[in-house]
């Protein structure tokens, strides 16, 4: 069978959830029995995520191979259930890299090298080559391959990426392609009226390059009215059923089964010619989950002390890990987000406030030395009083520091990221990653942790196994020769790398639950697979 493929792209403005729509496409997808992969265009010239501050860009996702990712593919990963390397984010960056490195090697035997037909070319081949990745842990190539083009149609820099995928529906065969645009229809005036131009325009643009779609996927805030639906139809030269509407609804899980009741799939079917089976279980899964997360009405308050707490996409990944773990214990959700600076502030101020009446504190990971005083304090405020706390990299450094400094008596500890004259560098550089370049030099992506311990809270949450593998994203890590010393007090390394040097997990005693892990079990948490570190902060914090 051919591949197929299904390309989304968006109009109007950014941020219309273009990522959920096509992470839900594939959702139906997979529900109809087919192998599903994805790829996620950024049309930024960065080679990659890894430089882009989070406070800008959204949290920088790591997968498996260790690439630093846009946090789209996440949304795939935990749709779908995959697991993407690096190449499934094809930027402008890679993409002009890979053709200027063919020029200087001279493969292009004297010819002008020019957008069309060498970058453009680079870029359907690349597609085509890694569409065919299994990303299921299965053998063999997938079915369909979801696309999404990052940006807006009509932007400058996505128009090579939006003339590759033209001409990438006479490489494939127009009947293995389908093209989605999602759009926006805004409500002006009292008479609430949802309003078509927007959307005519951009539709216009994109025919104009050369791609009509097959369906529309329209945001709004309430269900269209008939009269949009046709009226969209009519002047967009789309069928009237390929208008759907994806208007809000009470949870993210909803939106696959959203689309699905207005015929999503049997639209894909008959675009792409496959068959849809009577049994759907993983539908049945969703809706069920969907169910269940509307029927929970108790709050659970995290209290998470970060640096980038003005925009919630720099922790979407452990904001997806707390709710999946805040499913599992049946309680709803409240973060409580906390400026690590506002804590060095004074004692008594809301900071301080909403940490002391949080059920559990996290701190994620971070970088640079602003708030770290005030992650310190939050550690420490967790430890003395027993509140659950879980520390995810910088979170397990600071806590570590916190620990050294006010139970060994080692005044001024510290990481050498943030004071390199400390008198007790407790956390330190790891050795073999070169300072100079900032750029992928990183220990990053999947390694293995080995339990040290027969028993412990935390091994035990992960299905007592001897080993996991989680993802990483550090250049520090705890100094080997503090190790004893620390232990001999309470704070146990029970989890560490495979020549036992590096330690990954510590747990302190006689706590309901303080835990540190130096990679990001964010990165594989499950709707219905939480990770379990954070399985065991909600827990602790919902005391059961
Ligand atoms: N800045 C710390 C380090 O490089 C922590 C990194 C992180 O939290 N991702 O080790």
């Amino acid at each position: 069978m051919a591949m197929r493929y299904v390309v989304v792209s968006g109009g109007v403005l950014s941020g219309l959830g273009k990522g959920v729509t096509a992470s839900s496409i594939g959702v139906l997808l997979k529900s109809a029995g087919l192998r599903v992969t994805a790829i996620k265009i950024d049309p930024y010239l960065n080679s990659d995520a890894g430089t882009m501050s989070p406070f800008e860009h959204g949290e920088v996702f790591v997968l498996d191979d260790g690439g630093e990712v846009d946090l789209d593919l996440g949304n795939y990963e935990r749709f779908l259930d995959v697991c993407l390397t690096r190449e499934n984010n094809i930027t402008t960056g890679k993409v002009y890299a890979k053709v200027i490195e063919a020029e200087r090697r001279g493969d292009y035997l004297g010819k002008t090298v020019q957008v069309v037909p060498h970058i453009t070319d680079t870029v359907q081949d690349w597609i085509e080559e890694v569409s065919h990745y299994p990303s299921d842990g299965l053998d063999g190539s997938p079915d369909v391959c979801v696309i999404e083009l990052g940006g807006t149609v009509g932007d400058i820099e996505s128009a090579p990426f939006v003339e590759a995928l033209r001409q990438f529906q006479f490489r494939v065969g127009v009947d293995n392609i389908c093209f989605v645009h999602v759009s926006l229809i805004p409500v002006i005036g009292v008479v609430g009226e949802q309003k078509t131009k927007p959307t005519q325009h951009t539709v216009k643009e994109l025919r104009g390059l050369g791609i009509t779609p097959d369906l529309l996927v329209c945001r709004s805030e309430t269900p269209l009215t008939d009269d949009v639906k046709s009226k969209l139809a009519l002047f967009c030269h789309v069928d009237p059923s390929a208008v759907i509407s994806a208007h809000d609804v009470s949870n993210l899980y909803r939106v696959p089964l959203l689309l699905e009741q207005q015929g999503v799939s049997q639209l894909l079917s008959q675009k792409l010619g496959f068959d849809i089976p009577a049994n759907r279980p993983l539908l049945d899964e969703w809706e069920e989950m969907a169910e269940r997360i509307d029927g929970i009405s108790e709050d659970i308050h995290i209290a998470v002390v970060g640096k980038y707490t003005g925009l919630v996409d720099s922790y979407l990944s452990v904001i997806k890990a707390l709710q999946h773990a805040s499913f599992e214990v049946g309680r709803k959700l409240v973060i409580d987000w906390i400026e690590a600076t506002d804590l060095e502030k004074s004692s008594d101020n809301s900071a301080w406030k909403s940490l002391r009446s949080a059920d559990g504190v996290l701190v994620p990971g971070g970088f640079g030395d602003r708030g770290i005083e005030g992650k310190i304090l939050a550690a420490n405020y967790a430890r003395t009083t027993n509140k659950p706390y879980l520390g995810v990299c910088l979170g397990l450094q600071v806590a570590v520091v916190e620990f050294c400094r006010n139970v060994l008596g080692w005044e001024g500890a510290n990481s050498t990221e943030f004071d390199e004259q400390t008198p007790h560098p407790v956390i330190v550089f790891m050795p073999e990653i070169s300072k100079s370049h900032l750029g992928g030099t990183m220990r990053l992506g999947s390694r293995p942790t080995i339990f040290q311990v027969e028993q412990s809270n935390i091994r035990t949450l992960y299905g007592d196994s001897l080993h996991v593998d989680e993802r990483h994203r550090h250049r520090y890590e705890v100094n080997p020769d503090c190790v004893d010393a620390i232990e001999s007090k309470g704070l146990k390394f029970v989890g560490k790398d495979e020549t036992g040097q590096r330690c990954e997990i510590f747990e302190l005693e006689d706590h309901p639950y303080f835990v540190g892990t130096q990679y990001h079990p964010e990165f594989k948490t499950r709707p219905n697979r939480p990770s379990p570190p954070f399985l065991g902060l909600l827990e602790a914090a919902a005391k059961q």
